[in-house]
């Protein structure tokens, strides 16, 4: 096959991380026989110090034209100023919005030989493989809103969700439960707020379309217990956008490290393969503590990359073939410095890139 990649490597560690995932690809690309055409381009600081903009037009235009899109991550202390005219992260937004990418998915599987690495006790986290859905393009974040002047006292943000907003976004779960263990949490606040109510309504119409699957409706104030209490029982989890970003986060913390979730964001643009055209990165910021220092940890990016193999690009076996690599190397005991304890052995962040591509080459 041949592919279009855009790769956005962004602020702080993104071009670190990025660089290590195409390194991965390109070694997919020689074992495998496929060519994976890189069109690099700006967004966040790096196009805002560049072009002005955070998200210029014909970084908008390359992502459109393309068959994925590979991002580092965006922002940094450079760009902090809340009153500037434009931040890196509203790139993100309005990227995320334009291509219509209305739904994350975060898996969060936490690798056996991690379990020391997070805060939990390990017989909690004993068989965690969750697959966190969380809808991207509406609620809280995109609805009508007032920002009461300087002497202002009052500000409102609203929940507004449409029928078709959820109804995408269930299916889009549902689909992956189905492919999974057919289990389904949908997460909403029915209790207290009427878009909650047209969430699980929403839901209950759409599911009825999926009498295979065990369907869970879960409020969110218990869903934010439950994730940390029995995170084992779940295993696929929708919800709206505001309650999934904080459960998302909540649910990295799991694996023990911001460095090793990857992400993808999905819309309902088709690729010149008929697949989604995605968005992928790794759940990380940019890092700027460590940026520059090859103290980075590029997994989540790697397996970013793996991710965009099979939604993007509709190539299981190379996906998998990735993923079995980073296990693989940590099975050696190789660690960034993240993830890095007693008995391990520390590397720097193309070190750990070798070590993958050389376990995908040897295999
Ligand atoms: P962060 O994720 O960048 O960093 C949080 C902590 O985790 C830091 O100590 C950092 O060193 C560590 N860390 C993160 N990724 C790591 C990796 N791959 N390997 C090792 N350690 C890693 O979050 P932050 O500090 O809150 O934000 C920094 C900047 O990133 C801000 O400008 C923020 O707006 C931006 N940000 C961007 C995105 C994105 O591009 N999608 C997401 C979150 C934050």
């Amino acid at each position: 096959m041949q592919a279009k990649i855009v790769v956005l490597a962004g602020d702080g560690i993104g071009p670190e991380v990025t660089a290590e995932a195409r390194k991965i690809l390109d070694v997919i690309g020689e074992k495998f026989g496929h060519t994976f055409i890189y069109d690099e381009q700006l967004m966040g600081g790096c196009a805002i110090d560049a072009t002005g903009s955070s998200l210029p037009d014909e970084t908008l235009a390359a992502c459109e034209q393309a068959d994925a899109i590979l991002l580092g991550a965006v922002g940094g202390p450079k760009w902090d100023n809340p009153s500037a005219a434009d931040r890196p992260e509203r790139g993100l937004l309005a990227l995320r919005k334009a291509l219509t990418l209305f739904a994350n998915l975060r898996p969060v599987k936490l690798h056996p030989h991690l379990v020391g690495a997070s805060t939990l006790k390990p017989e909690v986290l004993e068989g965690v493989d969750l697959l966190v859905i969380r809808e991207l393009t509406g609620g809280l974040y995109f609805g009508p809103r007032q920002e009461a002047g300087e002497a202002g006292y009052e500000a409102y943000d609203t929940m507004l969700y449409t029928r078709p907003e959820i109804e995408r976004v269930v299916r889009l779960a549902a689909d992956a439960a189905m492919q999974r263990s057919k289990r389904l949490a949908s997460v909403d606040k029915f209790n207290v707020l009427a878009s909650g109510r047209l969430w699980r309504r929403t839901a209950n119409d759409v599911l009825a379309d999926y009498p295979e699957l065990t369907v869970e409706h879960v409020l969110v104030d218990a869903m934010s217990m439950h994730l940390i209490r029995r995170p084992a029982d779940f295993d696929v989890v929708v919800s709206g956008n505001m309650f999934g970003d904080i459960l998302t986060d909540e649910a990295s913390m799991l694996a023990g490290s911001m460095g090793m979730l990857p992400s993808a964001s999905l819309g309902d643009i088709h690729n010149s393969y008929d697949l989604p055209l995605g968005l992928y990165e790794p759940i990380h910021g940019s890092a700027p503590d460590i940026a520059g220092q090859s103290m980075a940890n590029p997994l989540a990016t790697i397996l970013s990359a793996a991710m965009l193999l099979r939604h993007s690009l509709g190539l299981e076996t190379e996906a998998a073939a990735v993923e079995a690599a980073v296990d693989a190397v940590l099975n050696e005991g190789v660690r960034t410095r993240d993830i890095a304890h007693t008995g391990t052995e520390e590397v720097t962040t193309q070190v750990m890139g070798d070590l993958v591509a050389d376990k995908l080459t040897a295999n």
